[in-house]
């Protein structure tokens, strides 16, 4: 392709974009394709000789939207989002062409400085405290592996990453409701999935501190290192909230390294009102969120905060000869802070989207999808055969169809009801269980929901319900 040819093509791409995303109510909502469908419609074995440019996009959007299931269509209600926007679409495409590998500072100061200013933005934009380091990780799995790393490390005093383990038996604390990620980090870590210790929740499906106290305690006297402690602000179940303050200072008390995952809730700390969920946070000692969630960053952009800076340093760096500078020590070298030596330049995204919709923009978006959210919860509690089955935290609604006398009958109509909405294709809600029973999940928070989706999708849910 010539620099001409880019240009021209450049532009199609754009039009293509600002056109998909304009349309994008015209797709289902839920890619309809078969497992197999679009690999028969890409070729086997790849070209000798290059194509035109204009098959390339005819293609994507004759082979490869149909396999696409559309999370920015404002109809999608499933998991937690993964939105974006104009403004960071725009800036990833200069990601690309300046195609940095910011692994050190010297390999693009620009990246690391951007980087610095970004984290410290969103700590002063979510109430975080100002003396915490930040780095952008891949995503929240990485951020709670690299806690886990350094918590491990601190509690053996650095040992296993340079002996291995001897006979150290760690233990870590999470609530039954926290995300596979902790889970996987523990398999990861070698601290083994044995030593995960879950701690029952309240009927708000949050933990209990007096029960974590005492798993504590008994793991002590049975010789165990209790080696860290996870709290989730925001479940991906149902958005609990575990009481952050209180679990701050058991992990005080016993000298416990804490880690905070507030993957999709973190954003809402924009807004001050819900700011008492992060109350005591300053004593936590590492913290997560994902503005590639809720922040309208498209994926991958997860905010890590670190009150130790050294204790992650000391758990990653690596100084092989051809990575020496003269800068280090006086820059942040992020290879250093993370688990790869290769990183994108993700801060570009994160100061377009700042920039461009401003605090207040972001903090009114946020504030809108939150009402719809009680909009649809007061639906729900108004409804003789719904019933909420979990408390509204935020953006995100846990109900279900419950007319019937026999629960096992409820759940195979919720079952049926989901199924019914996802193969329309007109909206995308997915399911989890609350004590035992096949309740249905609806997030409002996806960049471009308006009322009007919200109402659209609650008739659907309704009509669904009576047709069964
Ligand atoms: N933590 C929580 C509470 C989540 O809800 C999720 C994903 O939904 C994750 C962690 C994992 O996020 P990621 O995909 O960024 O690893």
């Amino acid at each position: 392709m010539t620099p001409e040819e880019f240009r021209t093509n450049g532009h199609k791409v754009i039009d293509w974009v600002a056109d998909y995303l304009e349309n994008i109510e015209q797709y289902p909502v839920k890619s309809q394709v078969k497992p197999g469908d679009i690999s028969a419609t890409i070729a086997d074995h790849p070209p000798e000789i290059g194509e035109p440019f204009e098959e390339l996009l005819l293609d994507v959007q004759q082979k490869i939207l149909p396999g696409i299931t559309h999370w920015q269509h404002p109809n999608f209600h499933a998991y937690f989002n993964a939105n974006n926007s104009h403004a960071s679409i725009l800036a990833e495409l200069i990601t690309a062409a300046i195609g940095a590998q910011c692994m050190i500072w010297e390999t693009s100061p620009a990246a690391a400085e951007l980087e610095e200013k970004m984290m410290n933005w969103l700590k002063e934009l979510t109430g975080l405290p100002a003396d915490w380091h930040g780095v952008i990780q891949d995503t929240a799995s990485t951020g709670t592996l690299v806690s886990i790393l350094t918590a491990r490390e601190k509690a053996t005093h650095f040992n296993v990453n340079n002996h291995g383990f001897s006979n150290e038996k760690l233990r870590v604390y999470c609530s039954a409701q926290t995300h596979s990620s902790i889970d996987k980090a523990i398999k990861i870590s070698g601290i083994g999935l044995t030593n995960l210790v879950k701690i029952p929740v309240d009927q708000q499906l949050a933990m209990v501190p007096h029960l974590l106290e005492k798993a504590i305690q008994d793991d002590l006297s049975s010789g165990f290192i209790p080696c860290c402690i996870v709290t989730t602000l925001g479940t991906t179940s149902t958005t609990a909230m575990d009481p952050l303050d209180e679990i701050s200072d058991i992990a005080l008390k016993y000298g416990i390294w804490h880690h905070v995952d507030a993957a999709y809730a973190g954003t809402a700390f924009i807004l001050p009102e819900y700011r008492h969920f992060i109350k005591g946070i300053e004593k936590a000692d590492t913290y997560l969120f994902n503005p590639h969630k809720w922040m309208f960053t498209n994926f991958d952009c997860t905010a890590y905060y670190v009150k130790d800076k050294e204790a992650l340093i000391q758990t990653f760096e690596i100084l092989p000869e051809y990575l020496k500078t003269g800068t280090r020590g006086k820059v942040n070298d992020y290879r250093d802070w993370g688990i790869q030596l290769g990183r994108r330049f993700r801060a570009l995204k994160l100061w377009f989207v700042i920039r461009e919709y401003g605090a207040s923009g972001i903090r009114t978006s946020i504030k809108e999808h939150i009402e719809l959210a009680k909009w649809l919860e007061y639906k729900v509690i108004e409804h003789p055969d719904f019933e909420m089955v979990a408390d509204r935290t935020l953006s995100l609604v846990v109900f279900r169809y419950c007319k019937e006398i026999d629960d096992t009958k409820n759940d195979a109509i919720n079952e049926a009801i989901l199924a019914k909405i996802n193969k329309s294709g007109k909206a995308y809600i997915t399911h989890t269980k609350v004590n035992n029973r096949y309740v249905l999940r609806v997030v409002t928070g996806q960049t471009n929901v308006k009322i009007q989706h919200i109402e659209k999708l609650w008739a659907m849910i309704q009509e669904s319900s009576k047709s069964i």
